[in-house]
């Protein structure tokens, strides 16, 4: 194994150790099942030291990594460049070696994307989006450059709505719409993609996504980005009202996918990652 092979994820404090790390799991099972001889390990970086971490992979060699919280925008002065996505939503949690430059990318939203896709084409649909978070902020400007014909942000806060709001509009010209989030949502009927972007849901099987459940009619497209549980109250909501439901397993794993892809050039096997980030979650 050559010292160019290695991988590393940039977490912050409150990151769990590299034993019991899902996404840890999930990409070195891609790595053995497609024969390469690369790692992918986990390593605690603290603010402070980013701008050393950052400067030490590429003096290693290091073909790129992933940075989480706190790192996704505090990472962008480290770099020598951005993807497209990354620039317009201004975070990364993927930095690919390319031509010697750090470029970061982001592949949170396009791991969603890719989800949707072995469902839905997006191109032109109308989208209902909770949430206007990290996930929600990636998903959001990765439909928009998918072509998406209008997307209404629905959010507590807001300020983070309205914000999210006008960078769809203002950068990708896009028809996006803010309604602040207060008791039942009703889903307009012309709507359809409906996701959850809000982390309501996450160890919460029970917790309930505020929304009218008899606006959601059959055929709509129903998403979460919540993976743990990876059946969510949302899903059997939607699904029982006759919508197709989307689990956020599927970007998990996609959004892996891509990374791999982008690092090692080989687009790796999806029902191999899936298996081995559920087993590493003990599904
Ligand atoms: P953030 O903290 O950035 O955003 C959280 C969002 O949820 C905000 O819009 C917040 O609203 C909203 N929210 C949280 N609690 C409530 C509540 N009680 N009522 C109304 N709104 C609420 O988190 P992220 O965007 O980074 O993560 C969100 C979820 O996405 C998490 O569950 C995370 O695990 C998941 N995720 C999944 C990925 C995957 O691959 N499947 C990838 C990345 C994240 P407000 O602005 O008002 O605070």
């Amino acid at each position: 194994m050559s010292k160019g092979n290695f991988l590393h994820e940039l977490t912050g404090s409150m990151s769990e150790g590299a034993a019991g790390n899902p996404t840890v799991a999930m990409i070195e099972a891609a790595f053995a099942h497609h024969g390469l001889h690369w790692r992918y390990i986990n390593m605690e970086v603290t603010p402070r030291d980013l701008a050393a971490a950052v400067r030490g992979a590429k003096a290693m060699g290091f073909r790129g990594f992933n940075c989480s919280l706190p790192h996704k925008v505090a990472v962008i002065p480290h770099l020598d460049g951005l993807g497209e996505s990354a620039a317009v939503m201004g975070a990364v949690n993927c930095v690919v070696r390319r031509c010697e430059e750090f470029i970061g990318e982001n592949t949170d939203g396009k791991g969603f994307l890719k989800s949707l896709e072995s469902v839905i084409n997006p191109k032109g649909k109308s989208v209902v989006l909770f949430g206007a978070g990290g996930a929600a902020r990636a998903i959001a400007v990765e439909l928009g450059l998918a072509g998406v014909k209008r997307i209404t942000i629905v959010n507590r806060s807001e300020p983070r709505g309205a914000e999210l709001v006008g960078l769809l509009r203002d950068k990708l010209e896009l028809d996006a719409a803010f309604v602040a989030w207060s008791g039942d949502h009703a889903i307009p009927a012309e709507t359809d993609i409906v996701i959850n972007g809000t982390s309501i849901g996450l160890y919460a099987p029970e917790a309930r996504l505020a929304l009218d459940l008899s606006t959601l009619k059959p055929g709509m497209v129903a998403a979460d980005v919540v993976f743990n549980p990876v059946r969510t109250r949302f899903l059997d909501d939607a699904a029982a009202r006759g919508c197709r439901a989307i689990d956020g397993l599927g970007m998990l794993v996609n959004q892996g996918i891509v990374g791999v892809r982008y690092w090692t050039g080989v687009t790796p096997d999806a029902a191999v990652m899936r298996k081995a980030l559920e087993s590493a979650m003990g599904l």
